[in-house]
C-alpha cells in the first residue's frame, strides 16, 4: 500500500479504529476520521488523532470524503451494508479492515485462529505456549490488541497469535497465515450475516489464500468444519475428541498429537470439553512451530484461563457465583451447562441475536441446571423455546440486577449461579465485559447483605494484599 500517496477514510474509532488511524499516520497518509456516535469517548479519540494531522468530518461531509478518499477503514462493528461501504463500493474504491491493514503490514509467521466460539481461549492459551518456549508471540487481533499496534513490536522474528472474527473476515482478503485454525461453526450473528451459510462461507475465508506448504488446523468433530478440508490446499492437521485422528487428540487421559503424549487431560487448568479441544488445537499449532512437549504442557498447566469465560468469581452462603458473560450465543452456553459441575440455577437472556434457544434446553434438562431465571430484552422468546421443549423450572423477570437476586435465592448451599446468558448483552451493557462486571459486583452486594463479616475479612485480605505489592 502506498500510504504517502493515499487517503484512508477510517470509520468506526473504537480500539481498532483508532490504532489503524495511528498507524496510517505514522507512515504519512492522509488519515480521515468518521463516527455515527458523537460521544464523549469518540470526542477523545478524535483529538488525539487530531493532532498527529488526521481531519475529522461530519456527517454532512461525507460526500465529499467519499470523492477525496481513495481507502475505506471499516471498523467491524459496521456492517458492509451500511451507506458508507455502499458508497465506497459504488465509486469503485477499495474496503479494508484494520486486520487487513495490519496483516498485510506484517513481516513475522502468522497463526490466525477463527470459530464460533472458543478463539480468545484460543489464542491466550497459544501465546503462553509460544512465549514458555521463548519466542516473542503477541496475541492480536478481535482477542483486543488490535494487529496494526503491534507490527514494530513483533518485527520479522515473532509469531502473530491472530483472533479473527466473521466481522473481520468479511473486510479481510491478503491474510495467508502459516497456521489456519478453525475451532467450530454454530449458528451465530444471524442478526449481522442473514443466513448460516453467508456465515459459513465467511469462516472459511480464512483459509482461502492458504498453498500447499501451509497448514489448516481443522476440527474433525465438527461437520461443518470437517468439510472445509476439501476447499484447502493447506496442509490438514486434525484435532479431535472422539477419534485417533491424524493430529491432536485425547488417548489414555493424555493430549496427544501423532503418537506424542502432550499433556495430561487432568493438568488443564480450565475444565470441560470444549476446553480440552480448544487446548488440542493449540497443541497442534504450537508442534507445528517445533514447540516440546514440556513446553506446551507446562504453559498449559499455568494458564489462568480468561475473564468472563465460565471463571468462578465469588461464593455467598455455600452459592458460587459463576462468570460466564462471554456466552452470548446457544452453543457456548450449551458447553458450560455440560462443564459447570454439581446443580445450578442459570441466568439466560440481553439482546436477541435471530436463533433459535430450543436446543439449549435439551442440554439444560440433561445438565446439572436446576432452575432457569430469564432475564432482559429477549426474554419472551427464551420462555417460548423452553415451553416448547417442556422445560419449566423457570423464573421471568427483565431487570438484570433482580434477574441475579432471584436467581441467588433460588440456589441451595452447593449450587451456582451460572451467568451463561446466550444472548448479547447490549440490551442493557455496553458489553459483555460490563455485563459480567455488574454481576460480580452484584455478587459482592449479596456477600455484604448476607455475609457481612466474610465480606469485611475478603476486603481486609484484599487491602493487605495490595498494600504487600
Ligand atoms: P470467542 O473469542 O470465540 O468468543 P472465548 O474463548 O471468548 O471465544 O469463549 C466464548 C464463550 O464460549 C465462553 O462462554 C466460553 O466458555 C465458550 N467456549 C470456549 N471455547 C469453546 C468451544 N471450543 N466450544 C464452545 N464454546 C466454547
Amino acid at each position: 500500500m502506498l500510504f504517502e500517496r493515499q487517503n484512508f477514510l477510517v470509520a468506526g474509532l473504537s480500539r481498532s479504529g483508532v490504532s489503524a488511524a495511528q498507524y496510517l499516520a505514522a507512515h504519512r497518509a492522509g488519515v480521515y476520521l468518521y463516527d455515527d456516535v458523537d460521544d464523549e469517548t469518540v470526542r477523545a479519540a478524535e483529538e488525539t488523532l487530531q493532532s498527529l494531522g488526521c481531519t475529522p468530518v461530519k456527517k454532512g461531509e461525507l460526500d465529499a470524503a467519499v470523492e477525496k478518499c481513495d481507502v475505506l477503514v471499516l471498523s467491524p462493528g459496521i456492517p458492509v451494508d451500511h451507506p458508507l461501504p455502499i458508497a465506497f463500493k459504488r465509486a469503485g474504491k477499495r474496503i479494508i479492515g484494520e486486520a487487513e491493514l495490519g496483516i498485510s503490514q506484517l513481516r513475522c509467521p502468522i497463526v490466525a485462529v477463527t470459530g464460533t466460539n472458543g478463539k480468545t481461549t484460543t489464542v491466550s492459551m497459544l501465546e503462553a505456549v509460544f512465549k514458555g518456549a521463548g519466542k516473542n508471540a503477541i496475541a492480536c487481533g478481535n482477542v483486543g490488541k488490535p494487529v496494526t499496534s503491534c507490527i514494530d513490536e513483533l518485527g520479522e522474528e515473532g509469531i502473530a497469535v491472530a483472533e479473527i472474527s466473521s466481522f473481520q473476515l468479511e473486510t479481510l482478503y491478503s491474510l495467508k497465515p502459516h497456521v489456519a485454525v478453525v475451532l467450530n461453526v454454530t449458528e451465530d450473528h444471524l442478526n449481522r450475516h442473514y443466513t448460516l451459510d453467508n456465515y459459513i462461507y465467511l469462516k472459511s475465508r480464512i483459509l482461502k489464500n492458504s498453498a500447499e506448504s501451509e497448514y489448516a488446523v481443522l476440527n474433525y468433530d465438527d461437520p461443518v468444519v470437517r468439510g472445509f478440508a476439501e476447499k484447502t490446499r493447506a496442509k490438514v492437521i486434525w484435532f479431535s475428541a472422539k477419534e485417533q485422528v491424524a493430529g491432536g487428540y485425547l488417548s489414555d487421559g493424555w493430549l496427544c498429537f501423532r503418537e506424542e503424549r502432550v499433556c495430561r487431560e487432568d493438568d488443564l487448568s480450565v475444565g470441560g470439553m470444549h476446553n480440552r479441544m480448544n487446548a488440542l488445537a493449540a497443541v497442534c499449532a504450537a508442534k507445528l512451530f517445533g514447540v516440546p512437549n514440556e513446553v506446551i504442557a507446562d504453559a498449559l498447566k499455568n494458564f489462568r484461563g480468561v475473564k468472563h469465560r465460565l471463571q468462578t468469581v465469588a461464593e455467598v452462603r455455600g452459592v458460587s457465583f459463576i462468570d460466564d458473560s462471554k456466552a452470548t450465543n446457544v452453543d457456548s452456553a450449551v458447553q458450560a451447562v455440560s462443564s459447570v459441575k454439581g446443580e445450578s440455577v442459570i441466568l439466560l437472556g440481553g439482546k436477541d441475536k435471530g436463533y433459535s434457544y430450543e436446543p439449549l434446553f435439551d442440554a439444560i434438562k440433561d445438565s446439572g441446571v436446576v432452575h432457569a431465571v430469564i432475564y432482559g430484552e429477549n426474554a419472551f422468546r427464551i420462555l417460548g423455546a423452553a415451553l416448547k421443549r417442556g422445560y419449566t423450572s423457570l423464573s421471568l423477570c427483565r431487570p438484570f440486577d433482580l434477574a441475579v437476586r432471584i436467581a441467588f435465592l433460588t440456589a441451595k448451599a452447593g449450587q451456582s449461579v451460572l451467568l451463561s446468558p446466550a444472548s448479547a448483552s447490549f440490551d442493557a451493557f455496553r458489553s459483555y465485559e460490563e455485563r459480567g462486571d455488574r454481576f460480580v459486583e452484584l455478587a459482592g452486594i449479596l456477600k455484604e447483605e448476607y455475609e457481612p463479616h466474610k465480606a469485611e475479612e475478603q476486603f481486609e485480605e484484599q487491602f493487605e494484599e495490595e498494600d504487600s505489592e
